[in-house]
């Protein structure tokens, strides 16, 4: 059965208020909402995200496109006017856009992006994963879209008219139109991109059309070229005309490659065949709901249910494809690197500093076949740019630090990942571990100081070093994870293992927490632990203390044992939310997203903290892990358009939910561990690519019972605060018994604690 989420939500306000209970899920795509997070600005993020209506990690995406050309805020929902819609590839709005063009129809000669803009309102508007639909006022028209991986069908409605127009819009800073009307086709080329200079780069598009044009034009900047066919400028664009009746609809079918003409017609070819609209529509949907339903929950308010789905919808996008499939249905690609058109895999548009948490190993607990094609796709970022990308949007990106492209690398073969050169990868990472890279975000910045010194100084003018030396120190822990995994030779893993305990220079006694070191062995003078930025990247040292993900034994024994540590982590909550901002001479948007969310100093909204609930489990004190992963998932996720509490961040802020809501947190990948939380259905049913299933019974679960009283797998009682990854891949049956209070005696000992490097089992 179809469910209308409008429906839905309705009856569950009228019938029985918030508390309505969800237990069959048939269309889980029928619960996405993909405007959650999209009521954001630059100042205040509720998720800054777009509804990006295409399949899963397809090429392309399509949205609404509210704000100006160039503009990282593309829909925003508290606008009132599309002025196109647009393709994009667009990973976050602070990235900003690549190869993105647009379309509009309106009623009279109008293509400048003011004057063709239309009002329009949410109560005729429909946003699904699939399909959107809106009525554009001004102009009479409803415009309906759906997609492929690097196609589209659009279906446009018109009133009678004979000054119908559709307008193509390829941008600026470089672009081309040709219409062909004996074809009824226009073809042309984008090469605007937000960050400075790609080689070679052009984005192809091909759009035909199931009416010929009345009339044809072209344009460039504010100039119409009447009658003129083709046009090519620093913002090159096509409008053609048509008569239409009322109700007539027009079709347009548009592809897109980024290698050249022939390849976007391919793909048009390929990916829409024969289907006519509904039929594009309806394998979009058909393949939502299966990728979604690998996860079907049940025994959950309509509220969580819509979350939960709205989350996992995010997940399922970034990074996407970039590659494409030539004639001989070979993979080939455009190489950010060279411009060269290349064989294999390529993908783009993801941040490893934010993905590298909770996302990646989202991928491959559940889609581990996508992921292959990913690490595929990085040994040929490193083989076309000699680095692996830390944040590609496509390519190198100068932005964030870390070198978490080598958690990214190892956690997908210790989870059992193949099919991939592992070897060019591992040189890859070691390669980027030790050298300082072409820009301070690509290799390791620091890197012969973080040699010899073990850290990466605060006074020798690399910004964010503490950050910096924390996440080094993690990246080469996984390192040695990957090594030892590869049987690599025993000075080598023995040389990872000890670079992994250099978070331990950071930590200052004087104020239990870490703290940026002078090259000659001083920390820091003067230290806030309130301020961000300085030492560390978007966020405090209450926040980066706990960036010890592989190692919070030897963290709880630095911070004074069990109790302090325990202490600690009460504090984040307790503390208010006072902030430095200096460093960044504004409140920047995260520091006011933890600001306003009555949680202390606990920043859900930006991930350097994300993991930090889950420590309580390592110092035996499970039920307060428990208590406060359940009031995050109740306070700051609502499948609303301020739903987010912060940047949703290609899908890492997503799958923290989607994690949690299962009862389980990825607090160290590289580990094949996954630490217990509290699960928030009734049950999950977890289909594995592997054909096994996964159940995870939690029939006790409800608004009071948020407290694990005992966990059975497989029938047998685990008193551990931690799942063993082969196990889950295995399938089988998690049983949670919930209840209103905590059990203060499971998770209690020391063998029940997740794992720790200095305790190494
Ligand atoms: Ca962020």
């Amino acid at each position: 059965m179809r469910l209308n989420y409008h429906l839905l939500f309705f009856l569950a306000i009228s019938l029985s208020g918030y508390g309505q209970i969800i237990n069959e899920i048939s269309d889980p795509v029928d619960y996405v909402n993909p405007l959650m997070g999209t009521d954001s600005e630059p100042g205040l993020s509720n998720g800054n995200t777009y509804p990006a209506i295409g399949v899963p990690w397809g090429m392309n995406l399509w949205t609404p496109q509210t704000g100006k050309m160039g503009h990282g805020w593309a829909y925003t929902y508290d606008a009132y006017k599309i002025r196109g819609f647009k393709q994009t590839h667009q990973p976050s709005p602070w990235m900003n856009d690549y190869g993105q063009f647009a379309i509009m129809p309106v009623i009279g000669m109008k293509f400048d992006q003011d004057e063709r803009a239309s009002w329009f309102s949410h109560k005729a508007e429909i946003a699904k994963p699939y399909y959107y639909k809106v009525y554009l006022a001004d102009h009479d028209v409803t415009v309906e879209l759906t997609p492929t991986e690097r196609a589209a069908q659009f279906k446009i409605t018109f009133p009678a008219s004979d000054s119908a127009y559709l307008v193509v819009d390829p941008f600026d800073k470089g672009s081309w139109v040709k219409v062909i009307p004996e074809e009824n086709k226009i073809t042309g080329y984008t090469t605007k991109y937000a960050r400075g200079k790609l080689v070679n780069f052009k984005n192809y598009f091909v759009l035909k059309f199931d009416k010929a044009f009345d009339n044809v034009h072209t344009w460039e900047g504010k100039n119409l070229a009447e009658g003129v066919t083709e046009m090519e400028g620093n913002h090159a664009g096509a409008i053609v005309g048509f008569k239409t009746s009322k109700q007539e609809t027009i079709n347009v079918r548009v592809a897109s490659s980024f290698i050249s003409l022939e390849q976007a017609e391919l793909n048009l070819e390929r990916e829409l065949a024969q289907d006519d609209f509904d039929t594009t529509k309806k394998k979009a949907r058909d393949l939502w709901n299966d990728k979604l339903g690998r996860i079907k929950v049940s025994g959950g308010t309509i509220d969580q249910v819509s979350t939960f789905y709205s989350c996992l919808y995010r997940t399922l996008f970034f990074p996407n494809k970039l590659y494409e499939i030539n004639e001989k249905n070979e993979r080939i690609h455009w190489s950010p690197y060279n411009g060269k058109i290349l064989p294999g895999y390529m993908f783009a548009g993801t941040g490893f500093w934010d993905t590298f948490r909770a996302l990646y190993p989202f991928l491959n607990l559940v889609y581990p076949s996508i992921n292959k094609e990913m690490q595929a796709g990085l040994v040929n970022d490193f083989k076309e740019g000699g680095w692996l990308p830390e944040w590609s949007s496509p390519g190198y990106a100068n932005i964030m630090v870390g070198n978490n492209s080598a958690s990214v690398v190892s956690d997908a073969y210790i989870k059992g990942l193949r099919g991939y050169d592992i070897e060019i990868l591992y040189e890859a990472l070691i390669h980027g571990a030790n050298n300082a890279g072409p820009m301070t975000a690509v290799g390791r910045a620091g890197a012969e100081y973080y040699k010899t010194l073990g850290y990466v100084p605060y006074d020798v003018g690399i910004n964010e070093s503490a950050a910096r030396t924390l996440e080094y120190a993690y990246d080469d822990f996984t390192i040695y994870q990957l090594a030892k995994a590869l049987k690599k030779p025993k000075k080598e893993i023995n040389y990872y293992a000890e670079r992994s305990l250099n978070y331990k220079k950071l930590f200052d006694p004087s104020s239990g927490l870490m703290r940026g070191k002078n090259k000659d062995g001083s920390f820091q003078s003067p230290f806030n632990p309130f301020k961000w930025g300085d030492a560390f990247t978007e966020g405090n040292s209450w926040h980066y203390s706990w960036s010890v993900f592989h190692d919070v034994q030897g963290l709880i024994d630095l911070m004074g044992g069990k109790e302090n540590f325990v202490m600690k982590l009460d504090s984040v909550f307790d503390l208010p939310p006072i902030f430095d901002e200096s460093y960044y001479g504004g409140v920047i948007h995260e520091i006011r997203e933890m600001q306003i969310a009555d949680m202390g100093q606990y920043a859900h909204g930006n991930q350097p903290i994300q993991h930090m609930i889950y420590l309580y489990n390592y110092a035996g004190v499970p039920w307060k892990a428990q208590y406060w992963v359940r009031e995050t998932m109740n306070r700051m996720y609502l499948p609303m358009p301020d739903g987010y509490c912060g940047d949703e961040d290609n899908g890492q802020t997503s799958a923290w939910y989607v994690f949690s809501a299962m009862g389980f947190y990825p607090v160290c990948p590289g580990v094949n561990e996954y630490v217990v939380g509290a699960p928030l259905f009734q049950k999950v049913t977890l289909q594995l690519e592997n054909g096994n299933e996964l159940v995870i019974n939690a029939p006790g679960n409800n608004a009071q019972n948020r407290y694990v009283n005992e966990l059975k797998i497989n029938g047998k009682v685990s008193t551990k605060n931690y799942l063993d990854h082969n196990e889950l891949m295995k399938g089988g049956t998690l049983e949670f018994d919930m209840k209103d209070e905590p059990n203060r005696n499971r998770g209690t000992d020391k063998e029940d604690f997740p794992y720790s490097f200095s305790i190494e089992k």
